[in-house]
């Protein structure tokens, strides 16, 4: 049953905010840029991007996600475009993880500059990383992404050394691209503390539309009756998990597509340009802009009201268009 729009239910230190569809609105994913070091097959649109000097200050984020905290946010995910991108991301992080009711602070990334980044961003606060990586042969990321797959090693080596733990790796499978490396992906998770995700590619860009491409996750658990569910690590976590017998990381699926989970999202995405999005499979945003340069209370006001508006799901199965790409709205 619906709860009432937009209500505010006390809990201990602040409020929570509970949609018209009654799902707790927690999680945050703040897309700092939309500017990427790759220019990844399945998400990037050549022309049209925030630029730079559009994008939000250090300041705004902190005040979106401190007004989000007292909302009820208790986890943000940083994102983009690549974050690491930003000059003053370190210093973002820092700022965020100092505000109240924050429990988790994280971050996605595409690790081409990680290993350099990894300890700073450690020791600013940051909780942990998930890293894309949508091949393990050099040749093959390259032409995916048009980045460096020693980098994003690099960038593991280190997320894991610092301690930004669990590390958690994302492919996103492309039929008759990328698919057969699914057990090589797995097999990343026996040794080290690293949990590996197979994501379904998403109608967000171009090739995404075609779903022929597309790999069903279902068939790919069903083939594998070693895989023993587990409950997700975190509330709301939209993989279905997995461990194996002697292995150190868990394996999960993101199943947008063949095993949606709307109806427990509990997550919403601020942009690099202040637009409000609450539902990645919606296109329906409103802008922050204008009330950042108002009172805290009229930001609260704009962003509790849009997030009543969250809607019960996304329509990729029907032909859903996203005016956005990924990068541009923060995957
Ligand atoms: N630059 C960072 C990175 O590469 O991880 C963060 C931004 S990227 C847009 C975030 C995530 O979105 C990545 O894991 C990427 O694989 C995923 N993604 C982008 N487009 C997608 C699509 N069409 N379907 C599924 N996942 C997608």
């Amino acid at each position: 049953m619906a709860a009432d729009p937009g209500t505010l239910f006390g809990r201990a230190g602040g409020k929570s905010m509970i949609d018209r569809f009654g799902r707790t609105i927690q999680y945050l994913r703040l897309s700092v840029t939309e500017r990427c070091t790759l220019r990844c097959v399945y998400c990037r649109k050549e022309e049209g991007f925030c630029p730079k000097a559009a994008e939000l200050s250090r300041n705004d984020f902190f005040r979106i996600a401190q007004v989000c905290a007292q909302l009820g946010i208790n986890r943000i995910r940083l994102t983009g475009g690549e974050p690491l991108l930003r000059r003053d991301i370190v210093e973002i992080v820092e700022d965020l993880a100092t505000i109240p009711g924050i429990e988790e602070l994280t971050m996605t990334s595409n690790a081409q500059m990680l290993a350099e980044n990894a300890a700073r961003l450690k020791k600013a606060g940051l909780t942990r990383i998930n890293i894309s990586i949508d091949s393990l042969d050099a040749k093959k990321y390259k032409e995916l992404t048009g980045g460096e797959l020693s980098a994003v090693l690099a960038g593991i080596d280190e997320a894991l050394r610092v301690g930004l733990l669990p590390v958690k790796l994302n492919m996103v499978l492309i039929k008759g691209v990328n698919d057969e490396e699914v057990d090589d992906l797995i097999a990343l998770a026996k040794e080290r503390p690293l949990d590996v995700r197979i994501i379904e590619l998403m109608p967000m860009a171009e090739l995404g539309q075609d779903r022929s491409l597309v790999v069903n996750n279902q068939d790919l658990i069903a083939a594998r009756p070693y895989l023993k569910p587990v409950p997700s690590r975190y509330a709301g976590q939209p993989s279905q998990d997995f461990t194996i017998d002697g292995y150190l990381g868990r394996v999960g699926f993101i199943s947008p597509i063949y095993h949606r989970f709307c109806s427990t999202c509990n997550r919403v995405r601020v942009m690099s340009d202040g637009m409000l999005r609450p539902c990645l499979g919606n296109n329906m945003e409103v802008s922050l802009k204008n009330a950042l340069l108002k009172s805290d209370e009229d930001l609260k006001a704009i962003i509790r009201e849009t997030i009543v508006q969250k809607p019960a799901g996304h329509h990729f199965e029907t032909g859903f268009e996203s005016h956005k790409s990924m990068a541009e709205i923060g995957g």
